[in-house]
């Protein structure tokens, strides 16, 4: 399967890293949407939220504390900031390959 998460994920895609251990990468969103805006990938290839399982649960708790250790370094924890994943094409995911946008360093307002 040709997955670009999964690319980016392999180093056959450069992307600009702000994080990687053994079951997560997490790199710079090239289209930001506010001054931090990172994306949160599991190595694993799991298309969305939708297809999670149990199998799952302890890599989903990771992913989100490693979205703490971002929102630290990056200088959001305080003033908060913004987890989505975006699911399917009424969600708006345009990539299937889970993941979450890491969004803050101003105020976010609420669209859809
Ligand atoms: P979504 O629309 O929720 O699936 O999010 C996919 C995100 O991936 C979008 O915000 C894109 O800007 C971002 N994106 C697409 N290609 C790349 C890339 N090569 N490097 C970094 N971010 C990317």
């Amino acid at each position: 399967m040709d997955c670009l998460f999964c690319n980016i994920v392999k180093g056959e895609i450069p992307s600009a890293k702000v994080y990687e251990d053994e079951l997560v990468y997490a790199f710079k969103d090239i289209a930001p949407q506010a001054p931090v805006h990172v994306l949160l990938v599991p190595k694993k290839h799991i298309t969305s939220a939708q297809t999670l399982t149990p199998a799952d649960d302890a890599l989903l708790c990771h992913l989100f504390a490693v979205a703490r250790h971002i929102a630290e370094e990056t200088g959001v924890a305080d003033t908060g900031y913004r987890l989505i994943t975006n699911i399917g094409p009424d969600g708006g995911q345009s990539v299937p390959h889970l993941h979450l946008h890491l969004i803050g360093g101003k105020a976010l307002k609420w669209e859809n």
